[in-house]
């Protein structure tokens, strides 16, 4: 903590004598670095990427001591960037397939999950994943989108799906009022 808070006044006072250098406010000084950052990134991209990578190879624990200081410090943020992240590519895929429950048009959101059209899905997701656990689904929609949202799949709200399951692929629904 301490070491940190050396760190960062050694560094503003560096910053801020290259600020006055430089008869810039205090914004326009962090604006122009920033400018120049995303500039040296964007001519040196390939070169900045290549050489993090080579040093995460190097230095393993090194990134993640520094992921997982940033996870802890930023806890909520980091869960709930995670989680609108989820959610946004549960809806990009949800939408894609019309948003509602092919069968009964249930369209709440929580009721809904994605269907292998062919009742593959168990050996879809042992060949992505490794297992046919439960979960994964957000890894499944990643490849979804991935494999540009092919047609085997279809929006199926839980009630349906396991009706379809425990009805030899036919939602009870489709025989009729009983
Ligand atoms: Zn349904
Ligand atoms: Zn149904």
């Amino acid at each position: 903590m301490k070491q940190e808070f050396l760190k960062q006044k050694q560094y503003s006072k560096k910053a801020e004598a290259k600020r006055k250098e430089l008869m810039l406010t205090d914004s326009e000084y962090r604006e122009n670095r920033l400018a120049w950052r995303r500039a040296n990134y964007a001519k040196n991209k390939e070169t900045i990427r290549a050489a993090v990578k080579a040093d995460r190879a190097d230095n393993p624990d090194k990134y993640r001591k520094s992921e997982k200081k940033y996870r802890d410090s930023n806890k909520d943020k980091y869960y709930e960037s995670k989680r609108e992240y989820r959610n946004f590519i549960r809806n990009k895929v949800f939408k894609h397939y019309g948003g509602k429950c092919k069968c009964c048009a249930e369209s709440t959101v929580e009721f809904l999950a994605i269907d292998h059209k062919n009742r593959d899905g168990a050996k879809h997701r042992k060949e992505l994943m490794g297992s046919n656990e439960a979960g994964g689904s957000h890894r499944m929609r990643l490849w979804i989108i991935k494999n540009n949202f092919p047609k085997t799949f279809q929006l199926l709200c839980h009630n349906c799906n396991i009706g379809r399951e425990r009805n030899n692929g036919v939602c009870p629904h489709k025989l009729g009022k009983r």
